[in-house]
């Protein structure tokens, strides 16, 4: 059984946008299922993260396509992110020197 056969089974309300985007909602309106925005499936509730400006007070994306983005960024960004890190840690560093140059010279 999917689980839009199963969500119908329930009796919870299918609903349509446009764009093939389908969502569940249960007798208060509360939306109990909705479709992911990235990979297009439809999943429950639980399985996106909570936002309170987002469509039935949930993210656009579900937490897969979430956490699968979010390694993307890193992969893409590791080199810059390192050269970030580095360059704080130099003027840190830096500035400890200088500041150890002037208790010397006191
Ligand atoms: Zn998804």
């Amino acid at each position: 059984m999917s689980l839009r056969e199963e969500l119908l089974a329930q009796k919870y309300n299918e609903r349509t946008k446009p764009r093939g985007f389908v969502y569940f909602t249960d007798a208060d309106g509360q939306v109990v299922a909705k479709t992911c925005r990235k990979c297009r499936k439809l999943k429950q509730s639980e399985n996106y993260h909570q936002k309170s400006d987002g469509f039935g007070q949930l993210g656009p994306y579900c937490k897969i396509c979430v956490s699968a983005r979010d390694r993307e960024y890193y992969d893409k960004n590791r080199e810059r992110l390192k050269r970030v890190k580095y360059a704080y840690y130099r003027r840190k560093r830096a500035e400890q020197l200088s500041f150890k140059l002037f208790d010397d010279n006191d």
